[in-house]
């Protein structure tokens, strides 16, 4: 007896007991026959045998795919995206009484009704849009549920690089979180974390939500300033995660807002795993209690003999390299400081030597206070 025959005869054996409907008869089957069809090896299978009863496994699930594949074309047709996948959530009894048919034949080795469903579901979806089958990192992810007839569905994140430049005294590095939901996303501020729109964070959220939709954007910066400095040459470095994206392209390159301009910007794969290295070039305006000298100022060329140590509140140490130095004497109590630096420096503790030593106070043995600094550059 061949196997398509012992096939032939288990199959009725079961039919005589159970109504199956042509997907799932043909699933017990299939791998054991090496067909690509599930159904059309159950219609075969069944021969002439018409029932009006429902399948005792899924009852008639697969005839209601097209169903859920609306939903899925619903649920996705304001995103652009090149690859899918599907996952399927489905009733217990289903599985149930799938495994207990596996088990009372010793069927082994084959696919359970929910994976088949979602197979289903992805050839489905195919055919309808071309879309590209990616079961590893696809660009977006269904969750069918078809216990309550719903459909959800997920886009991977994107990535960004790029730097900014900053032209305006006034305008802070960071946003403060949405007040209703502390940054998590909520239906007050349309799931961005943030409701306002008005520091550096803000402003490039607002222009990348209009370019690429999203919910949340996450920034990682290179270094940080204040409120009041400036941030010149080349720029700051940040990356930026997207959650949730519409779009996952766009052209890009640099953006100007009045006194922010956004060079470099660029989607990148991932944002990097480890902080990143880098110098800053600072201008320091500094104002002294005691009245200074040149003589005195010249003792800051020591600063580059031995790294700065900075101190944290956490008990956490480390060192900043200077790597140059340069002063000039604008009265008799105050001058400008450009040093070039490890980046992560902390300025304004830095000039008024706390938790950092050495600091400028400590060097001209007078408490000095940086009025203002302004970043010239920054080299990753
Ligand atoms: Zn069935
Ligand atoms: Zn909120």
């Amino acid at each position: 007896m061949t196997d398509y025959q012992k096939i032939i005869i288990l199959a009725n054996q079961i039919l005589k007991k159970y109504e199956l409907c042509d997907n799932c008869l043909g699933r017990l089957f299939s791998k054991q026959l090496h067909r690509s069809s599930n159904k059309l090896l159950g219609k075969k299978l069944k021969k002439n045998l018409n029932s009006t009863k429902k399948c005792y496994i899924c009852k008639n699930l697969f005839e209601n795919l097209n169903h859920f594949l609306k939903l899925m074309l619903d649920v996705s047709s304001n995103y652009s995206f090149l690859s899918f996948s599907v996952g399927a959530m489905i009733k217990p009894s289903i599985i149930d009484r799938d495994d207990y048919i596996r088990s009372k034949y010793k069927l082994k080795g084959i696919d359970s009704v929910k994976t088949d469903i979602t197979k289903e579901l992805r050839k489905l979806f195919f055919k309808k849009t071309k879309k590209i089958i990616d079961l590893l990192d696809s660009d977006v992810t269904f969750t069918v549920n078809l216990k309550d007839e719903s459909c959800e569905m997920r886009s991977k994140s994107i990535y960004l690089s790029g730097r900014y430049i900053k032209t305006l005294r006034g305008i802070p590095q960071k946003q403060k979180s949405c007040e209703n939901c502390f940054g998590k996303g909520c239906r007050i501020c349309n799931f961005h974390g943030i409701s306002e729109f008005n520091s550096i964070e803000g402003i490039i959220s607002k222009f990348l939500f209009k370019k690429f939709g999203g919910t949340t954007a996450k920034f990682t910066w290179i270094g940080g300033e204040d409120k009041s400095s400036l941030v010149l040459g080349t720029g700051r470095p940040f990356f930026v995660k997207i959650k949730n994206p519409l779009k996952r392209n766009s052209k890009l390159n640099s953006v100007t807002f009045d006194s922010l301009k956004i060079t470099n910007l660029k989607i990148i794969t991932e944002s990097p795993k480890k902080p990143l290295k880098f110098n800053s070039l600072i201008e320091l305006k500094i104002s002294t209690e005691n009245d200074i000298d040149s003589k005195n100022l010249k003792k800051l060329k020591d600063l580059k003999k031995l790294p700065v140590v900075v101190y944290e509140k956490s008990g956490k140490r480390s060192e900043k390299k200077v790597f140059s130095i340069k002063y000039k004497k604008n009265s008799k109590n105050t001058f400008t400081l450009v040093i070039q630096s490890e980046g992560g420096l902390p300025v304004k503790r830095f000039v008024s030597s706390i938790d950092v030593t050495p600091g400028i106070s400590q060097i001209l043995n007078t408490s000095c206070m940086c009025q203002e600094f302004d970043f010239l550059d920054i080299k990753v």
